[in-house]
Formats: structure tokens, sequence, C-alpha cells
């Protein structure tokens, strides 16, 4: 099988499903205003879609793939599209020599705590929830919504489920929650979940970003690490986009922190995203996208889609330019990307 690489030799082996640019929560760094009023239901890729081109990646040695959105739950039946990635779990397949090896899920956790046992039951192996604040009010503040408590029924409910090790990722933002961080390590140590810190991207639908925003990844590390030293859990981060720490007493819980802005990873980078519409990108900040839905819907066959992929991921940018001075805030936000 040849892999697919990029024209700077990466291996692609990461997919990140959009599933959907709805969302229930209105996050100020997202999608406050909600999404705009597309007329969107054709162009959304169908389950079945979703499946035969997930298939395809998997052939050309994409061993992750996580759905996300928007708020992935959102769409009905998530439980059955899960059922069938999970088949290319197996190594049954005729046409396939390669296996996915990890099917993850992102979500908001609104709708998870009843869905938990049956996404589990259907095949997910690992859920990543979000959760930007530990208090009520500055929660609905962040979210829109008042729904701390939904939130943590869910990780309760993704525990039990044995979804673990439970990933939480919160995006720090000043004057927003930089004064948290601590109490998230407290948790961290408390439920025994993997905390993620993720820098404030320029992917807000509300254009508020700004550099003064940014509470850098070392700012996070240095808050964390004066109350609880922190141990690098591994040297270097490989593919992954956190440096990830254990806590140096040894008490459980794991912190990972993502630092795009302030410590660039794109020379590791080995992912590709598919929008809830079905277009490539290439990157989360590409101005350009390569529409594979009209090219499945135009009955080309598994030779001609492997070739525009193949095609599409040799024109991964080399890197971000959101410290250029040209950098231009990309068209599509995070909630249509997929984060
Ligand atoms: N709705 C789901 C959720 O919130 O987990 C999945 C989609 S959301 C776009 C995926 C992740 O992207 C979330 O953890 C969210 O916090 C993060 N995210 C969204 N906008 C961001 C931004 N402007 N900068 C950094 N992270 C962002
Ligand atoms: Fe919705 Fe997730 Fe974006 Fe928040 S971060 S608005 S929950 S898609």
């Amino acid at each position: 099988m040849l892999l697919l690489r990029d024209a700077h030799n990466r291996t692609i082996r990461d997919l990140r499903i959009s599933l959907t640019d709805r969302c229930n929560f209105r996050c100020f760094y997202c999608l406050p205003n909600g999404e705009p009023p597309l007329a969107r239901k054709d162009t959304i890729l169908t389950f079945e879609e979703i499946v035969r081109v997930s298939e395809i990646f998997v052939s050309l040695g994409i061993e992750k793939i996580r759905l996300t959105g928007g708020e992935p739950l959102i769409r009905r039946d998530v439980e059955k599209l899960v059922e069938k990635l999970a088949e290319l779990k197996s190594s049954q397949s005729k046409v396939r020599s390669s296996q996915l090896k990890d099917l993850a899920l992102t979500t908001n956790g609104y709708t998870f705590p009843k869905r938990a046992k049956a996404l589990k039951c259907a095949g997910l192996d690992r859920i990543t929830i979000s959760l930007d604040s530990l208090k009520p009010e500055n929660f609905k503040r962040i979210t829109g919504v008042d729904a701390l408590e939904n939130v943590l029924h869910a990780i309760e409910a993704a525990k039990k489920a044995g979804l673990t090790p439970v990933k939480i990722n919160a995006v720090i933002v000043r004057g927003w929650n930089e004064d948290e961080v601590v109490d998230f390590a407290c948790f961290a140590r408390e439920m025994d979940v993997s905390m993620r810190f993720i820098e404030f991207m320029p992917l807000d639908s509300g254009h508020e970003w700004k550099r003064e925003m940014i509470v850098s990844g070392r700012e996070i590390f240095k808050q964390i690490d004066r109350i609880f030293p922190l141990k690098l859990t591994e040297k270097s981060r490989g593919a992954e986009t956190a440096w990830k720490y254990s806590f140096a007493d040894g008490a459980p819980g794991e912190i990972g922190i993502i630092a795009p802005v302030t410590e660039m990873f794109c020379g590791a980078c080995s992912r590709i995203r598919l929008t809830a519409d079905g277009q490539i990108r290439t990157c989360l900040f590409s101005t350009e996208e390569y529409n594979l839905r009209d090219v499945m819907r135009s009955g080309a066959t598994r030779a001609e889609i492997i070739e525009f992929i193949r095609t599409v991921v040799m024109k991964k940018e080399t890197r971000h330019q959101i410290n250029d001075v040209s950098f231009v805030q990309p068209a599509r936000t995070m909630s249509f990307i997929g984060g």
C-alpha cells in the first residue's frame, strides 16, 4: 500500500471529519452568532458518503478518525455512523491491507450522557469533551448556555462507559478564563482525566481574535507547574499536537498543552480534514478547499477518488501563517472546518 504523503514528506495518518457546522452552544471563540443560514441540506455529506470516503482514506493509511463539528451529536443516529466506521478497525476487507486503529469523537457533552453507552457499544474508542470553565456563571458567559452541570455529567458518563482516558479541552483566553488554569489542573487530578489547554486561534466566526487575548502555552505551564510540579511524559511530541505532562507527585490525571500559535508544530503534522459539506482541507488555516463531495457525486470510480485525494494531499501547506504580517483569517470558521 502506498501511504498518503505530502510534498514535504509528511505521512498523513489522521483524518478529522466534521459532521455538521451546526451547534447548540454559542462559544464566543467559535460560533458566537450561530451558523450562517445556508441552504445546506443537500450539500452536507450523508453517512453513506462519509463511510465510503473513510474506507478509502483508511486504505491509504489513515489510522485515526475523529468525528467533530459543529456539535457532532446534533446529527441524528451518530451511533449508526460510529458502528459502520468501527468496521474499518477489522482487517477482514479484501480491498484494504491497512486498518483503522482509533475512532474518536469531540463533543460539547450536552447530549452525551444518555448516548455514552450506545456510542461505546457501537465501537467508539475515545472521547474529548470541551469544558472552558468550572464556574457556572463563567461557563454560561463563554458558551452562551447554562450547562456546566450537563458537561460534568458527560465526563462522569464517559468514564462509566469506559471511554477512558477521557480528554477535556479548554481554550484559555485572556479576560475570560485564564484565572481558572490551576483549578482545571486540580480537576484533572481529582477526576483522573487528561486536561488539555489550547491557545485561542483566529478561527472564530465573530472575528474577535486578537493576539493580546492569547494565553501562551508557556504561561499555562508556569501557572500549573508553580503549584503542581509537572513532569514531561515524552521528550518528543511526534505527530501529536500536545506536550504531555504527568504530576511529579504521582497524582492521577494528565496535563496536555497545545500551543499552535506560539509553538508551531506544522513540521510534524499528520492531519487532514473533511468539512461537513465534503471539502478537503489540508490545514486548519487553509484558504483553499478541494471539493471531494462533487467528485464522489459525479460518479467517480474508487481509483479516481484516490487520485483526487493524493493530488490534494500534495498541496498541503508547509506551515500556518498566523504569525506572519500577511496572515488572513480563513473564511470558514472552526465550527465548519471541524476542530
Ligand atoms: N462542538 C464540539 C466541542 O466543542 O467539543 C466539537 C467541535 S469544536 C470546534 C472542537 C474543539 O475546537 C473544541 O474543543 C473547541 O474548544 C475548539 N475550538 C473552537 N474554536 C476554537 C478557537 N478559535 N481556538 C482554539 N480552539 C477552538
Ligand atoms: Fe459549538 Fe464546539 Fe464551537 Fe462551542 S466550540 S460553539 S460547542 S462547535
